[in-house]
Order: structure tokens, then sequence, then C-alpha cells
């Protein structure tokens, strides 16, 4: 009795000792079960964030191979539009070049500059004729026809002539308000001629007045214009000569009369004419008016001339 007495007590103890065992070795299972999955686990993380990685390396580099090409592709527009390039901002030296264009050293030297263009029906006849008589020009395009005619002003610039600066809107009480309204017409022109020659670099620099840069009601806005332009690096450019071919009803006579007045005996010669929807007259005394140049001894030029542009 009393050993089973003694025996009893010993039993639980014995019994409680395997239990704590069994327990601490499913505890350890457990431990290891789990440190061989969360390892695994993170294993397979690893490989799943390197293969991430990798694809963004790929993607990148189809990115930047998919840039490069379309800006090779650009560069190989352009190239082939123009042999021409064109400054982005001009020199000093440029500068001058525009403002005191009029000054010779004895050539006598003619430049034929088409305001207001392009239209439809004038200026490729104007274009036509030009390269018949192998001869380039500048036109002073106006942003509202330069949205409707791109491939006119694509034209323009494939042919060698100098495309220059009109501004957008020709209407002088929206122009003259201030400096930053002139300076807003001659971008908003310019933004257009990127978007038609589909070149963000491409800039004309050279701005006419419409109107002209001095005279009239807003001659002192137009002061201030000219020097404000100025300090954004964009000459402007008037004429010393011209056809009066968008003034009352012109005739064949009058236009030839006038030009041979207005052009007297001066060496350096800008003459303004007109490409708009109108000026049939101004295409149809065009071949007259180009004898008269090279009858008198004119060589033609352009602005990339007179901007030391056509070098190459
Ligand atoms: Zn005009």
């Amino acid at each position: 009795m009393y050993d089973l007495i003694c025996f009893e007590p010993e039993k639980p103890h014995k019994n409680l000792i395997r239990i704590l065992c069994k327990i601490i070795f499913c505890i350890l299972l457990i431990f290891v079960i789990l440190t061989f999955f969360i390892n695994k686990y993170n294993e397979t993380n690893e490989v799943l964030v390197q293969e991430a990685s990798s694809s963004n390396i790929v993607d990148t580099t189809v990115e930047n191979s998919d840039a490069n090409t379309s800006e090779n592709n650009s560069i190989e527009e352009t190239t082939q539009q123009s042999n021409f390039s064109e400054p982005t901002i001009l020199s000093e030296e440029q500068y001058n070049n525009i403002i005191h264009i009029y000054r010779s050293d004895s050539e006598k030297i003619v430049y034929l500059t088409f305001d207001d263009g392009p239209s439809a029906n004038i200026t490729p006849l104007i274009l036509d004729l030009l390269d018949k008589e192998n001869i380039k020009a500048t036109f002073f395009t106006l942003g509202t026809n330069v949205e409707k005619y791109p491939e006119i002003i694509q034209r323009e610039y494939s042919d060698g002539h100098y495309i220059a600066n009109h501004g957008y809107s020709h209407k002088y009480s929206e122009i003259y308000v201030n400096n930053d309204t002139i300076l807003n017409d001659y971008l908003q022109c310019e933004q257009a001629l990127k978007k038609a020659l589909n070149n963000e670099n491409f800039s004309t620099n050279v701005y006419r007045f419409p109107g002209g840069s001095s005279g009239g009601k807003y001659n002192d806005i137009k002061l201030a214009g000219k020097q404000y332009l100025k300090e954004n690096n964009i000459a402007y450019l008037d004429w010393n000569a011209l056809t009066y071919d968008a003034e009352g009803t012109p005739t064949h006579e009058s236009i030839i009369e006038n030009l041979k007045q207005t052009v007297g005996t001066k060496d350096v010669v800008v003459l303004l004419m007109h490409d708009s929807s109108s000026k049939i007259l101004t295409y149809e005394t065009l071949p007259e008016v180009i004898s008269f140049f090279r009858d008198n001894g004119y060589t033609f030029k352009t602005l990339y001339d007179a901007l030391s542009l056509n070098e190459n």
C-alpha cells in the first residue's frame, strides 16, 4: 500500500517530463519547419526582386533605344530638309548684320522679300518662278497662314528660301499694346513655324513689324518694342524699296514704276512685296522685277547670306 502510495506520486512527474519533452520537440520541429519555409520564401523573393530589376533595366534600355532612334530620325529629317542650320540665338554680329543690312562695300545686292503669306494660290506660283530663275528669296510669313498651309512652308524651306517672321495676327491694335504683346506676336508665329516644319529647333531670329518698325500712331510702342526684341536676341528688318503692290489699286505699270523710283541708286536693296492671296499682280510682274535687278548688276541674296549662314 505504501509502495503503491509511494509509487503513485512519481508517475505524474514522469508523465509531465514526457509531455514537456514532446512539447519541446514539437516546438523545435515547428521552428525548423518555419525556418525552412521562411528561408525558401526569402530566396524566392530575392529572385523575384532581381527579375523585376532586370526587366526594368531592359525596359529602360528599350525606351532609350527608341528615344535615340527618334532623335536620330529627326536629325536625319532635318538634314534632309535643308543644308542650312539656324542658330537658336543670334550672335551680336549677326544681329548687327541684319540691322545694318544696307551697308555696302560697293557690291550691288537685292533681297527679294515677300510678306503676309503663305497663300494657297500665289505662293506656289512665286516659288515655281523663283525655282525657274534659280533665285532664293526671303518670306516674312504670317502665323495664321503658316497654320493653314504648312506644306507650303515646308517647300519654301526645302527650296532654300529664308523663312522669316511677320508675326501671327497682323492686327495692329492687338500687337502694339506693349513690349510683351509684340514679343508674343513674334513667338506665336515662331511656334506655328516649328510645328509646320516639325522642328523644335527652328527659329527665324528676324521679325518684320506689321506696318513697319516705325511711324504711325504706334511709333512709341514700336520703338520700345525694338529694344525689347534686341534684349531677346531677335533682330528686325524693314525695307528700303517697294512696289506698292499692297496699296490702292496697283497696275502692272505702277508696280514697275514704283520699283524703279524706290530703288533709285541704292547699292543694297531690300524690296517689299507680298504673296497673300490677292497678289496675282505681284506674281505677274515678278519676271520684270527680276530682269530689272539682273540688268542693273544686282546679286540676289537672302537673310541666310546676311547672317553668314550660307557658307556650307
Ligand atoms: Zn504685312
